[in-house]
């Protein structure tokens, strides 16, 4: 990397700025060879996962407990998602075994670990070794000179000229990855995105535009008795916002022209169509009567604006009453709470997700764990019951993790190798400081 060049006449800040800039590239050069070490280690820790798989069993699901495994235990260390500590050991071992050129030139902090990453992200389809150092070589040369995002750019240009195959066999293979996604962005919001063929993808887009287009012509309101079309009021929304809104309302109201529910081309009334959305949102009782704003959440973690929470509460057909202890928030119990069939919703109330350390699986799509099994004298009892996911709970039972509940609710972990890790229970109340009433304020 290049040190700032000097100027004619620099005065005070111009050299304070000089030399800002001078220690964030020493510190980039020293983050690019921690993240090296970091790769290799994490290689290496996927190595002995594979080892250990080989030598124990034939199985590929007990093959990928393994790995599981050495993933959490990383995962609950430093505090990260198993699962994207497995992703990234994946990532790792391909740097090190594919591309030596591209470790070394992160070790000498040339390139960043984004960079290297996008060399093996687009590199994957590329899986002849001479084809692939030479993609490797090519891109790197680049990867010096632009950003990683440049990077990823030219990349995609070079795999399209080495690729083996062509574009409809690629397609064909492509076209399994469809998918869609979601993702929070905070404020009540969130992001949801689709992989889809392009030709649909575009028809989607295009239809959605047409619609929007023929919405802001409609005249929404004009002033009373006054007909001329400048006085004329229309929709005050952007595309942007009516695309959504037209997005939102085929998605949440519509149903499937192909149903293999009911076998056949079907109307809206059909099988699939008649599935209708589920949310748990959690609304504390002033703010479910009025008389507050604060502490409604989808999940019992995801924060949502009262005036949501409150509209989808008056069209619930049914809903829980949970109590929760003054002090400290936990729930103590739900208001019908009855077993076996409260149980269920007792726990999902209490732990809200998947109660592995750093998972947030929502509850309902969580397996009723005993804690201390069943078999060996477990009771079936909310003090020895946690909702796991499905990835947890067979963590658990392949695996030697225990887990022991507190009496507060937390759920103290115990990793096969012997480290411990705590997930606290969730809770509805945080007190915080109220300004004073003013004077003469009656008491509330
Ligand atoms: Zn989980």
């Amino acid at each position: 990397m290049t040190r700032t060049a000097s100027i004619a006449h620099p005065d005070e800040d111009d050299v304070a700025l000089a030399e800002l800039i001078d220690g964030l590239i020493t510190d980039d050069e020293a983050i690019a060879q921690i993240e090296a070490d970091e790769i290799v280690r994490l290689a290496a820790a996927l190595r002995i996962a594979k080892k250990r798989a080989a030598t124990q069993s034939v199985e590929t699901r007990m093959r990928e407990v393994e790995e599981r495994s050495i993933a959490s235990e990383i995962g609950t260390a430093l505090r990260v998602h198993d699962r994207a500590i497995q992703n990234r050991m994946h990532a790792a071992l391909e740097l090190v075994e594919d591309y030596p050129a591209t470790l070394d030139a992160l070790a000498e902090s040339r390139i960043s670990a984004r960079h290297a990453m996008v060399i093996v992200e687009e590199g994957r389809d590329l899986v002849d070794p001479d084809t692939r150092a030479l993609y490797e070589r090519t891109v790197l040369e680049r990867a010096f000179l632009v950003t990683a995002p440049a990077t990823r750019t030219f990349a995609e240009q070079v795999v399209e000229e080495l690729h083996p195959r062509s574009i409809t066999e690629r397609h064909r293979e492509a076209v399994k990855g469809r998918t869609v996604w979601m993702q929070r962005r905070g404020e009540g919001m969130s992001e949801l995105g689709m992989i889809a063929p392009t030709v649909l993808a575009e028809g989607i887009w295009d239809r959605l535009t047409q619609q929007a287009h023929e919405t802001k012509t409609v005249q929404v309101a004009a002033p009373e008795g006054d007909t001329e079309d400048d006085d004329a009021v229309y929709d005050q929304r952007n595309l942007d916002q009516i695309r959504a809104d037209v997005a939102i309302d085929l998605l949440l109201t519509g149903g499937p022209t192909i149903d293999p529910t009911t076998g056949a081309i079907t109307g809206p009334a059909g099988g699939l169509a008649a599935i209708q959305a589920r949310a748990s949102i959690v609304i504390p009782a002033l703010t479910a009567a009025g008389l507050a704003d604060r502490g409604a959440t989808l999940d019992g973690a995801i924060p949502v604006d009262a005036d949501t929470a409150r509209c989808l509460l008056a069209g619930a057909s049914s809903w829980e009453r949970i109590l929760t202890h003054p002090i400290h928030g936990h729930v103590l119990a739900t208001d019908t709470y009855r077993r076996p069939a409260n149980l269920d919703r007792y726990l999902a109330a209490r732990d809200m997700h998947c109660r592995f350390p750093g998972c947030r699986r929502p509850a309902r799509h969580c397996d009723r764990d005993h804690n201390r099994d069943w078999a060996l004298g477990g009771p079936t009892d909310a003090c020895n019951l946690a909702c796991l996911c499905k990835r947890h709970h067979t963590l658990k039972t392949e695996k030697p993790w225990k887990p022991m509940q507190l009496r507060d609710g937390s759920i103290r972990w115990t990793s096969p190798h012997g480290r411990v890790s705590t997930d606290p229970p969730e809770r509805y109340v945080i007190f915080r400081d109220e300004p004073d009433p003013p004077p003469g304020a009656p008491p509330f």
